[in-house]
This record gives structure tokens, C-alpha cells and sequence, in this order.
């Protein structure tokens, strides 16, 4: 697909503005009615979803002109979906896949972001969207006697993803997963040095080319291993590997699943029990790649008629962020006793971002904070005295934006509750 491909989606966009909030119906206050990022931080038209078609069928008719303005505006976005499900509230048209094939079109003619870039160059050289990583990838593991799946078979391959596996500060999540998935008996593996970047944050940054050399790779890798099942506690490893490898063909008949998803199964088959009491109250924020971008990718083939509005033969079947993964993190978090879970005023499709996604955190890094202390807000506004989450990127844009606030509110990821549970 590219740009010209979604014609009609961005001609058919009406200028209402119903990508900036959130629908009417899911409002509870003024203060948190906002969708999207970009448009609540620099309030004018072209930050928007609309504005970001508008600006696109504009070039589609009079050809690409890159100004510095113009990749401001295209690098000024999470890549959140947010303008997505909430003018799909009333809209059968995409929105999201257009801004990403728009980016995918400025990385391709050479416009890109020198922050972007470095990324990139650390990908193509030592397949880690973290720069400057130091030492293996899997040296978080040592002594803890995981196995080898690229040497043994296993029933599941735990993907570790990028932060997880080189930053420092959040190992610890590896560990626990490990922890974890050994305490519920579960025969597990990972990669160790052969395993590599999703691709993900690649694709959402515009690399669409440098996603697909990711994607390949590893599906060889998890194919020569005999991997059915695949399980990663990184929400864009997740969306990559169930969403975008499906989308291009890529993923064959893999099992993805959220560790949230497989820890909820384990607790419903009686394997994982969470017996120590962990007393807290907590809110929970919906990872935009776990939640409305995880949904599963629909296929469509068939003919697309122009007209007034152009229709679909078949008619298409829209993702609207109805089926990401909601339920299976608070069935997991409502298992462990003595938590209490306060809901955000936007949760689950209508979900604020955290800030870090599509390279904000590396291209704008003040924007990428200025996203996460809104929504620090607003989980303190819960009473909670923690937000929990399901993805490594969220948890460490949240503890940079915390650490400047002052705030006192504490931030885990799931697998850390659960750690203390068992
Ligand atoms: S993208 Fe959708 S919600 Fe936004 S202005 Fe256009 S039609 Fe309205
Ligand atoms: S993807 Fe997110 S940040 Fe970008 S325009 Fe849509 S809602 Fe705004």
C-alpha cells in the first residue's frame, strides 16, 4: 500500500474535528476529553489526525513539498491511534493508516529526523532500537538457566524486546517474567543472541523497509526453531509481531500473545496462583500497541468502487480498536489479592497515550514528557497510588515525566505485581 492508495480516505475526511477527542459519549470531564496528543500540545489543525489528511490530500493533488514545518508536523505524532478509533466512533474510513504511509513516504524520499536516524543506525548495525547498547542481549538471563530455544525445543518462546533486554533499569522485567513463567512450570525459552528487534518502533518511525528486514529475519529464526507459541511483555513487540507481520503476510500461523494474555490463561488453568497479598491501589494504562493498535489485522481483498464516497466490494471490515487486549491485564491485576483498581477517565480504545511511541520519545523528547505528565495526571486524579501498565517504553517515559514533576505516584508494569503475588 502507499499514500495514493488511501485517496479516498483522506478526500472523504469532513474537517469535523472528532479525531481530536474523544466521542461525546465517553467524555467525563473537560480535563481529560482530548484523544490526541499533538493537537491538545500545539492546538492547531495540521497536528491533528484530520489536519494530517487534510495536508496529505493536499500534496496527492498538487505533489510533495517537504518543508521544515511540514516534518514537524509528521514527526509531531505518537503514531497513537487515538484520532483513529475516535473517528471511526462514526466513520468508516482509515485515518491512522494514511499518516503512517505519509511518514513511510518522507523516510522513503530522504526526509527524515536526524534524532530517527540514529535509531536506525543502531538497528542496522546491532539489531536494537536502543543506541549505544552495551554488552549481550541476553546477559540480563545469566544464572537464571533459561533455556536455548534456538537449540531446544520449548512450548513457549518468550520474545524479551529491545529496552527489556539492554537497559539497565528495566531488566528487572525480564527477570520476572522468567521468574514468573518458571514458578507456573511452563516450558520456556528465548532467543539469547539470535534474537533481534521486532521491527515495531521501526515501522511506527517511517523504516518501513528496515521493519520488513526485522520481520523476515526473525520469522527464519522462529521458523528453524519450531516456534508455534510466542509471548513478549512489550506492547510494540506484540503489535508487531500479531498486527504488522500478519498484515505483510509474515506471520503464518505463529501464536502471539501478550505475557497479560498467557498470565491470565495460567491463573484461569489454576498453573499460576497468587497468593501473597500486595496491597495497593492501582490504575491501569491501556498501551496503545497492546490495546487499540493490538487488535488483529483484517484482511480485505475485492474492488474498491469510486463514487460521491467510494464503497467496498465486499464491504470492509474497519478495525476500530474494539478488539485489543483490555480484559486479560485487569483480569490478572483484579487475581491479585489486596490490589484495587480505579479506572482512568480514558481507558481501553479511548486510551491517552503515554507519550513514547512513533519516536516521539527520541525526536521531541519535551513533547514525549509533557504527553506522560498529562496522563500521570489524570491516574492520580484516580486516588490511586500507582499506575500500572504492560509495555517497558510506557513505564520509562512515565518515570522520566515523575522524576521532573515531583509526583509521588509509583509506576509498575504488570509483571512486577504479579512478581510480589507469588
Ligand atoms: S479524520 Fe475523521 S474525525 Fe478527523 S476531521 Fe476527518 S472525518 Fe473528522
Ligand atoms: S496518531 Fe496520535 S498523535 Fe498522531 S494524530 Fe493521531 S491521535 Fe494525534
Amino acid at each position: 500500500m502507499a499514500i495514493e492508495d488511501y485517496r479516498g480516505d483522506v478526500e472523504m475526511c469532513c474537517r469535523c474535528s472528532a479525531c481530536k477527542h474523544i466521542p461525546l459519549q465517553m467524555v467525563k470531564g473537560v480535563e481529560h476529553s482530548y484523544a490526541c496528543p499533538s493537537i491538545a500540545r500545539y492546538n492547531f489543525h495540521a497536528y491533528s489526525g484530520g489536519g494530517r489528511l487534510l495536508i496529505a490530500k493536499e500534496m496527492l493533488n498538487s505533489g510533495f513539498k517537504y518543508t521544515d514545518k511540514l516534518l514537524d508536523i509528521v514527526y509531531n505524532c505518537q503514531m497513537c491511534g487515538g484520532c483513529d478509533t475516535s473517528c471511526k466512533y462514526a466513520m468508516d474510513m482509515e485515518v491512522l493508516e494514511p499518516i503512517y504511509e505519509f511518514r513511510i513516504r518522507c523516510v522513503e524520499t530522504g526526509h527524515t529526523n536526524p534524532a530517527l536516524d540514529k535509531v536506525i543506525n543502531s538497528l542496522r548495525k546491532q539489531g536494537t532500537m536502543v543506541p549505544g547498547a552495551k554488552g549481550k542481549r541476553a546477559a540480563w538471563a545469566q544464572g537464571m538457566g533459561i533455556k536455548d530455544a534456538t537449540k531446544e525445543k520449548v512450548d513457549v518462546y518468550y520474545h524479551v524486546g529491545c529496552l527489556t533486554s539492554y537497559d539497565k533499569d528495566y531488566q528487572k522485567l525480564a527477570r520476572a517474567t522468567a521468574k514468573i513463567l518458571k514458578k507456573a512450570g511452563v516450558d520456556f525459552g528465548i532467543g539469547y543472541e539470535n534474537e533481534s528487534c521486532c521491527g515495531g518502533r521501526a515501522f511506527q518511525m517511517g523504516y518501513k523497509d528496515d521493519f520488513l528486514k526485522q520481520a523476515k529475519k526473525n520469522m527464519d529464526m522462529l521458523k528453524k526453531a519450531g516456534v508455534k507459541t510466542l509471548v513478549t511483555g512489550c506492547a510494540d513487540g506484540y503489535q508487531a509481531f500479531k498486527v504488522l507481520y500478519d498484515k505483510y503476510n509474515l506471520k503464518g500461523d505463529l501464536e502471539v500473545l501478550h505475557i497479560t494474555e498467557y498470565l491470565a490463561r495460567l491463573i484461569k488453568e489454576g498453573k499460576l496462583k497468587l497468593n501473597k497479598k500486595v496491597n495497593l491501589t492501582v490504575t491501569y494504562h491501556d498501551p496503545c500497541y497492546l490495546g487499540r493498535l493490538g487488535e488483529p489485522w483484517i484482511h480485505w481483498q475485492g474492488k474498491k468502487i469510486p463514487g460521491y464516497k467510494f464503497v467496498f466490494d465486499p464491504p470492509k471490515v474497519y478495525r476500530r480498536g474494539t478488539y485489543g487486549v483490555y480484559e486479560p491485564p485487569r483480569e490478572v491485576l483484579k487475581s491479585v489479592p489486596g490490589v484495587k483498581l480505579f479506572e482512568m477517565d480514558r481507558i481501553k480504545e479511548y486510551a491517552w497515550c503515554c507519550g513514547a511511541g512513533g519516536g516521539v520519545n527520541e525526536s521531541n523528547p519535551e513533547f514525549a514528557k509533557w504527553t506522560a505528565t498529562e496522563r500521570i495526571e489524570e491516574a492520580e486524579s484516580t486516588g490511586a497510588e500507582a499506575i500500572v501498565t504492560a509495555c517497558p517504553w510506557c513505564e520509562k517515559n512515565f518515570n522520566q515525566a515523575i522524576k521532573e514533576s515531583g509526583s509521588d505516584l509509583k509506576v509498575y508494569d504488570i509483571v512486577e505485581i504479579v512478581e510480589k503475588a507469588i
